[in-house]
């Protein structure tokens, strides 16, 4: 069984139609990349799987369950932004614990996950940090932090390394291939950038103009004759 499953996903804005049946199945554990134009729909696909944007028509399904009529939080999913929302007067602590704070769960225990989480990010020792005094790697590290936190089925990345600079872009993207190594969630990470998804993907969704080109290894997606 698929651990994300989507089925003829549209996306109508009035008149205009910008998803055309949008149909995936992603493995559990898999790193799927969508890649594509700007404005061809990825976001929008991203944003209807967490549920942050009406479905126009079409399916969510997570482990199997139908999730179309749930709240983004009882989805078990969680989404890291490109401008990485982290909240500026709360601690590293408290923006990562941020992610639990609707879950019903012991305070001692949020604690424990939250330093759990600092280990695997390497951020122990910046836990009293308010984000002013991060650098924007870190900064990106606690947003993703407080989307690991939850442990989640399905990590959504809608373009996360796209306001880095080049530099700071290469090690991130290790640090998340890493992160998916040790962690093993289902991942779908939203970019425009060809080597992040040849790095990074085992599987690649092309998208044009609201529709799938074509889904494939990266081998097969770059080197097909
Ligand atoms: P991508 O993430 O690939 O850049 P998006 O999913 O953000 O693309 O956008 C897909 C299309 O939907 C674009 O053509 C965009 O202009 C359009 N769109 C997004 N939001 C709205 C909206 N609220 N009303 C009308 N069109 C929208
Ligand atoms: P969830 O409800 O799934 O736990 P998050 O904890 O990631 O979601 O965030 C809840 C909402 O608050 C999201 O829509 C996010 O974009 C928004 N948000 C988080 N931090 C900020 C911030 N610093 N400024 C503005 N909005 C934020």
């Amino acid at each position: 069984m698929a651990d994300l499953s989507i089925r003829d996903l549209v996306k109508r804005y009035d008149k205009t139609q910008v998803l055309h049946g949008i149909s995936l199945d992603v493995e559990d554990g898999e790193f799927v990349v969508f890649v594509g134009p700007s404005g061809c729909g990825k976001s929008t696909t991203l944003r209807m799987i967490a549920g942050l944007e009406e479905i126009t028509s079409g399916e969510v399904s997570i482990a199997g369950r139908l999730v179309n009529n749930l709240e983004p939080k009882e989805r078990d999913i969680a989404m890291v932004f490109q401008n990485y929302a982290i909240y500026p007067h709360m601690t590293v602590r408290k923006n990562i614990g941020f992610g639990l704070r609707t879950a019903k769960m012991p305070r001692a225990d949020k604690e424990r996950r939250i330093d759990e989480v600092a280990v695997i990010l390497g951020m122990t020792d910046l836990l009293d940090r308010k984000p002013s005094q991060l650098s924007g790697g870190q900064r990106q590290r606690v947003a993703i932090g407080r989307a690991m936190v939850r442990d989640p089925a399905v990590f959504l990345f809608d373009e996360p390394l796209s306001n880095l600079d080049a530099q700071l872009r290469t090690q991130m993207r290790l640090e998340i291939k890493k992160l998916h190594q040790r962690v093993g969630n289902t991942i779908i990470f939203v970019t425009h950038d060809q080597v992040e998804a040849m790095t990074m993907a085992d599987r690649i969704v092309i998208m044009k103009d609201g529709h799938i080109q074509q889904v494939g290894t990266p081998s097969e997606v770059y080197h097909s004759p």
